[in-house]
C-alpha cells in the first residue's frame, strides 16, 4: 500500500472542526496516510510576523498535496487574503470546482453536473491596488488623462485587471484536458468582452485560438458573456458542461454553481498548480459558527474526495462519495443546514462530528 504524507492546513473559523472531521473519515479508510500539520493565517501572525510563513509554503512543495480549511480574510484593510498568497505563491494557476447534485440535499434542482474552471493567478485578484488619495493612484490618474484612456475622478481608489495570453493559454488548455480526460463534451469560456475589450477581449482571443489546437478532440467550444450566463445557469443548469472563467468570474459563478447544489455546505474544489495541488472548499470560515459543532463538513470531505483522486487512491474516494450520497439521502445524521433546506427547520440535525461518525460507519 502506497505510504502518502499531505499536508494540512486546519486554518481558522470552522476550519479546525470541519479539517478534524474530514480528516477522521479519510483515516478510516484505511489508507496509508500522514498528516503534515502547519498553521496559516492571523492567529500565526504574532509569532511569524505573517499569515502566511515560508515552512507552510515549503510543507506544500516539498509533500505536492495539501488540504486545508478557510482562512478569514480582514474585509477592507489588515493583511491581503492568505489563501490567494497561497494560490499565488505555488502557482496553482487553476482552481477546479465540480457542482454536482447530492440527491436529499435540498437543492432545487437534481440534475446538476458542471465543473468550473477558473484562473486563479491574475485578473482583479493580482492584487495590484492603489489607495484613494496616494501617490500611486495620482500618478496612474494622470497617465490615464495625458494617454486619452478616460478621466479618473482624483477621489479613487484603484485595482488593475491584468489578464495576460500566457495564463488564459494555460488555463483553457487545462480546460480542455480536464475535459478530455474526464469524459467531458463542452467547454465554454466565460467573459465580458464587450465591454472589457483588453483584458476579458484578450481572454476571449486566447480562449478561441486554443480552442482550435483542440479542434480534432471532439470536445465541443462555445463562449458565454458572465451576465447571461448566471441568468442561464438558473434557468437552464443542465446545458452546461466545464466552465474557464477568468478569477473574479469564477469567483462568483463558483458560489452561483454552489447555490444550485444545494449551498457552501456541500461545494468542494481543488487548487492546481504544475508541481503542486492544494484542495479546500468552495466556502469561508463561517465565523458565526466557530467553535459550535454544527458547520456541514460535506464540502471539506468532497474536497478530500478530489485530493484521493489526486493520489490515485480511487477506491477509497469512492468509498467516501458513496457514503456522502447515502447519508445525506437518507437524511437522518444531517447537519443543520442540509436538515434546514429539507425540512424548512434545523430541527433534528446533528453536529459536525455526528455527521463525520455517520460516514465512517457507512465506509
Ligand atoms: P462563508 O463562506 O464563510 O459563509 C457564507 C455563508 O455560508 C454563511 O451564512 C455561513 O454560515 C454559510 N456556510 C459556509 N460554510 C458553511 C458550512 N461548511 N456549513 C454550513 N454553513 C456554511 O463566507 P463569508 O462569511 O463571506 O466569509 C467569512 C470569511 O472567510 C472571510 O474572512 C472570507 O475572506 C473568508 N473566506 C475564505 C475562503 C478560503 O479560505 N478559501 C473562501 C471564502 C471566504
Amino acid at each position: 500500500m502506497a505510504k502518502h504524507t499531505v499536508t494540512l492546513i486546519p486554518g481558522d473559523g470552522i476550519g479546525p472542526e470541519i479539517t478534524t472531521a474530514m480528516r477522521r473519515v479519510v483515516e478510516a479508510t484505511g489508507i496509508d496516510i500522514e498528516w503534515d500539520v502547519v498553521e496559516a493565517g492571523a492567529d500565526v501572525m504574532d509569532k511569524y510576523g505573517t499569515p502566511l510563513p515560508e515552512h507552510v509554503l515549503e510543507s506544500c512543495r516539498r509533500n505536492k498535496v495539501a488540504i486545508k480549511g478557510p482562512i478569514t480574510t480582514p474585509v477592507g484593510t489588515g493583511f491581503r487574503s492568505v489563501n490567494v498568497a497561497l494560490r499565488k505563491e505555488l502557482d496553482l494557476y487553476a482552481c477546479l470546482r465540480p457542482s454536482f447534485s447530492i440527491a436529499g440535499s435540498g437543492a432545487r434542482y437534481d440534475d446538476i453536473d458542471l465543473v468550473i474552471v477558473r484562473e486563479n493567478t491574475e485578473d482583479l485578484y493580482a492584487g495590484i491596488e492603489f489607495e484613494e488619495g496616494s501617490e500611486g493612484a495620482r500618478k496612474l490618474i494622470e497617465f490615464a488623462a495625458a494617454e486619452g484612456a478616460g478621466i479618473i475622478r482624483p477621489d479613487s481608489g484603484i485595482s488593475l485587471k491584468p489578464i495576460s495570453i500566457t495564463c488564459t493559454q494555460r488555463i483553457v488548455r487545462y480546460a480542455f484536458d480536464y475535459a478530455i480526460a474526464n469524459g467531458r463534451k463542452k467547454v465554454t469560456a466565460v467573459h465580458k468582452a464587450n465591454i472589457l475589450k483588453h483584458s476579458d477581449g484578450l481572454f476571449l482571443r486566447v480562449a478561441r485560438e486554443v480552442a482550435e489546437e483542440y479542434a480534432d478532440s471532439g470536445i465541443e467550444f462555445e463562449d458565454y458573456i458572465v451576465d447571461a450566463t448566471c441568468m442561464q445557469l438558473v434557468l437552464h443548469p443542465e446545458w452546461w458542461d466545464v466552465l474557464v472563467l477568468p478569477n473574479l468570474y469564477g469567483d462568483i459563478v463558483s458560489d452561483l454553481a454552489a447555490g444550485l447544489i444545494g449551498g457552501l455546505g456541500i461545494a468542494s474544489g481543488a487548487n492546481m498548480g504544475t508541481d503542486c495541488a492544494v484542495f479546500e472548499p468552495v466556502h469561508g470560515s463561517a465565523p458565526k459558527y466557530t467553535g459550535k459543532d454544527v458547520a456541514n463538513p460535506t464540502a471539506e470531505i468532497l474536497s478530500a474526495v478530489l485530493m484521493l483522486n489526486h493520489i490515485e487512491e480511487r477506491d477509497a474516494a469512492a468509498r467516501v462519495l458513496n457514503a456522502v450520497r447515502e447519508v445525506i439521502a437518507e437524511g437522518v445524521n444531517v447537519t443543520y443546514d442540509i436538515k434546514r433546506s429539507n425540512t424548512g427547520s434545523t430541527e433534528g440535525s446533528v453536529g459536525t462530528q455526528a455527521y463525520a461518525d455517520a460516514l465512517i460507519e457507512r465506509l
